[in-house]
């Protein structure tokens, strides 16, 4: 299997699995017990907290472990939003764990702006702040869109809502990996990112809330209640292997970050041109600039995708985004960047990463080449 749908989940790196199997065997005590076996547990949990913290330039204290990006995204939203009298604001190519939450709030009663992308991907800032009402609490925009890798400009955006005294919440679970955020000139008060993006375990993420933020109506609110663990904001006994595995991820992501961009920039320019050069009526779906340097979504006019993956079987790589892929419906992010339902059913997302060959890329690129001239 070629391996080419690194948006959907990344392979757990070797030396994350090492600290994983040595946490699982070595840290099995409760970290709220109050003897030496828990004492070890809730240290590395602190060790990890303040590890990460480094990479991502905020304060120990400000990131909350959680069980990924979905629950990240739910507990900002429905917490930031408030009472249903208050106006969110979001745009219409979130990620589902954004759209459904936002969703949710409006069938309560609250008011919701999903706000348009340009033909590129794109959230305008000044559209953000043309949208932005008195009774606005919450803007949440992603950092990376997961489908066609549009970076978003979340310091304008920042800048447009601490002029308003908004919120803003961002989904940054496809960007960390490769856009080395430092989350205090970054600019949001609310931040999401999940492991299993940047080759850690899956189940783990955290939610970064600034400190100011987390002092707002009389302290940022709970999703779940229960017990006092992440300082009684995220209760529930803490996924520690999940925990020590996302330190040792964000910290091999960080230390390789230059040359992991420049090669999977490389993988995708090679993939792209071996494709192209053989598919003439190929075309990019993703924007050329300010994108993910390893996402690369793409139609193949008269190819029905679903019909290409099974045509390639031995190639992993997506119609839309993982989540969708069992829904034949055309993917939200290529309708909202203008494609017709036909162009959309013919797109394909392929994605590179940290363990993706020169070799794997020629195979691949051949293979959706031939099948696609059989299929069109
Ligand atoms: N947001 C984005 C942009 C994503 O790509 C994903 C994963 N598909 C999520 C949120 C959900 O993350 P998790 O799987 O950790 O819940």
């Amino acid at each position: 299997m070629i391996y080419l749908d690194y948006q959907a989940t990344t392979p757990l790196d070797d030396r994350v699995a090492d600290v994983v199997d040595r946490a699982s065997r070595e840290l099995w005590g409760n970290p709220s017990s109050p003897h030496m076996l828990g004492l070890k547990s809730q240290q590395a949990i602190e060790k990890a907290r303040r590890s990460i913290s480094k990479v991502l330039n905020c304060k120990p204290s400000e990131l909350f472990f959680t069980s990924g990006a979905t629950e990240s995204n739910n507990w900002a939203i429905a917490t930031a939003a408030g009472p249903v009298s208050n106006h969110v604001i979001t745009s219409v190519i979130e990620h589902k764990s954004v759209l459904d939450a936002c969703l949710a709030f409006q069938e309560r009663g609250g008011e919701v702006t999903f706000l348009p992308v340009d033909a590129q991907g794109f959230v305008s800032a000044d559209d953000v702040a043309d949208a932005i009402r008195p009774n606005t609490s919450l803007v949440s925009i992603m950092l990376a869109n997961n489908e066609i890798g549009s970076i978003q400009p979340i310091q304008e955006i920042a800048a447009v809502t601490r002029k308003a005294g908004v919120l803003f919440h961002c989904d940054a679970t496809q960007g960390i990996g490769y856009l080395e955020p430092d989350f205090t000139t970054l600019g949001p008060n609310l931040i999401s990112f999940s492991g299993h993006k940047i080759y850690g375990p899956k189940g783990i993420g955290a939610l970064y809330i600034d400190k100011e933020t987390q002092g707002i109506h009389g302290g940022f609110q709970n999703m779940l209640f229960g017990g006092g663990q992440e300082s009684g904001r995220r209760p529930g006994t803490q996924n520690i292997t999940g925990i020590v595995g996302l330190a040792e991820a964000m910290k091999i992501s960080r230390e390789n970050f230059a040359l992991e961009r420049q090669r999977v920039l490389e993988l995708r320019a090679r993939f792209w041109n071996k494709l192209s050069s053989q598919v003439q009526t190929a075309a990019v779906n993703s924007p050329l600039d300010n994108t993910l340097p390893n996402c690369l979504n793409f139609r193949l006019p008269g190819v029905d995708s679903v019909d290409l993956l099974s045509a390639v079987p031995k190639v992993a790589m997506s119609t839309g985004s993982a989540c969708n892929s069992s829904d034949q419906k055309p993917s939200h992010v290529l309708v909202a960047i203008g494609l017709d339902n036909a162009t959309a059913r013919s797109s394909v997302r392929v994605g590179f990463g940290r363990f993706t060959t020169m070799e794997d890329v020629d195979e691949a690129a051949d293979q959706i080449a031939s099948a696609a001239l059989r299929l069109q």
